[in-house]
């Protein structure tokens, strides 16, 4: 039996020891942490619509109408109305025929790659593709390889190799912990030529980006059909919890059908589906939200690129400072955290090592006030 104690104190001396602070209020600008106020910086509620009280509403009255739980699977007695309308409802608002909701990204991500691929199939993945995308990979059984970040030379040759057996690309849209974009029109047309299905995880740019909030593929005038499999989340700008994968008729029936982490859970509660209808809607009208953040991020990165600080390239609202050192990262996020500022390091195995980094986000929510406060605060620090 391997020695857990060992392991565990050997994380503790290399920095990588994660332990969790607990919230006492909603997600916000300003949250309680650890019995404190602190500016957020740090959570992915990118239009500040994890306490929007429209949602909120649309929450009681999803439990005022279909009780607390969903009391099965989807495919027992667990698929509510609500879940059908917001199905409906994220199909039409990403140019899909189909959706289909997921519990997690995490699981929406095993679903498709588990129903493509198995054995004797490859799946190819950007190599800074959120972990839940690797995992996705190497869970479905086929052979998992990783192409050069952003570089679709590396994935044609690793693609034009291949002649028998299914072939699935996965990419981040936007890069979760590095906030740069997938060349999504040439990433299709590499797919394309090489007879690969093509899934693009647009976890950070639904709601965020594109017209009307429609995500990555808009943001980069892609059509639809260039990528024939689109998942994105409701835990980041929907402001609630959940997934979906958008689709072909044909593709949404068949992980139906056979994907597992679809197929022996527990629906999502109705209620939550409730919310996160609202919050689809208040993201579509909202283009001010939009706007308010774009001038955030723009104010940001003249601000931090005046003081020196090393921003990696990015023009969404994740606006990461490498940092490279694990130990600097977490003393810095230390430091922060008493002048009044929540962010995270982030460190290996999340990113690759060496490139321990501060990740700060930014929200439609925060003021340009708050903004400033937080450059006044790194301009002292770093
Ligand atoms: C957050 C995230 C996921 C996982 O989604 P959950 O709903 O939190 O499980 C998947 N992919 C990317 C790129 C993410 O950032």
């Amino acid at each position: 039996m391997k020695n857990l104690r060992a392991e565990l104190e050997q994380r503790q001396q290399h920095q990588l020891y994660r332990s969790r602070r607990i919230v006492d209020s909603p997600q916000g600008p300003v949250i309680t942490i650890d019995g404190q106020q602190r500016l957020n910086f740090c959570s992915n509620d990118y239009l500040g619509f994890a306490n929007h009280p429209d949602i909120r509403r649309a929450f009681i009255r999803g439990i005022e109408t279909y009780g607390n739980g969903s009391g099965a699977a989807h495919l027992v007695n667990g698929h509510s109305r609500a879940h059908h309308a917001l199905e409906e409802e994220l199909a039409a608002f990403s140019g899909y025929p189909r959706a289909l909701l997921f519990s997690t990204g995490y699981m929406a991500n095993l679903a498709i790659a588990q129903a493509l691929c198995g054995r004797g199939d490859l799946v190819l993945e950007d190599r800074l593709n959120h972990a839940s995308l690797l995992d996705a990979g190497l869970l479905s059984g086929a052979r998992l390889q990783r192409y050069q970040h952003l570089d679709t030379d590396d994935l044609s040759a690793k693609l034009a190799g291949r002649d028998r057996g299914e072939k699935l690309v996965l990419t981040d849209a936007v890069f979760s912990m590095d906030g740069d974009m997938a060349p999504l029109a040439a990433i299709s047309k590499t797919c394309r030529e090489n007879d690969s299905w093509l899934m693009v995880d647009d976890a950070h740019g639904i709601g965020v980006l594109g017209k009307q909030g429609r995500g990555s593929l808009s943001h980069q005038l892609i059509q639809g059909t260039d990528v024939p499999i689109y998942m994105a989340t409701l835990g980041k700008a929907f402001g609630t919890a959940g997934a979906f994968i958008a689709a072909s008729e044909d593709i949404i029936e068949y992980l139906i059908q056979t994907a597992r982490s679809y197929i022996y859970t527990t629906a999502m509660p109705a209620a939550l589906a409730e919310a996160s209808r609202e919050a689809l809607r208040q993201l579509q009208q909202d283009e001010w939200r939009r706007e308010h953040l774009g001038a955030l991020i723009t104010r940001f990165k003249q601000g931090a690129r005046e003081m020196g600080i090393n921003l990696m390239p990015s023009d969404t609202a994740i606006q990461p400072i490498m940092i490279g050192d694990t130990g600097r990262a977490v003393a810095l996020s230390q430091q922060l955290f008493e002048q009044g500022i929540l962010i995270t390091a982030i460190r290996p195995p999340t990113v690759p090592e060496g490139t321990a980094r501060l990740r700060v986000t930014l929200s439609a929510a925060h003021s340009n006030q708050q903004v400033e406060q937080l450059l006044d605060v790194l301009n002292s620090l770093i």
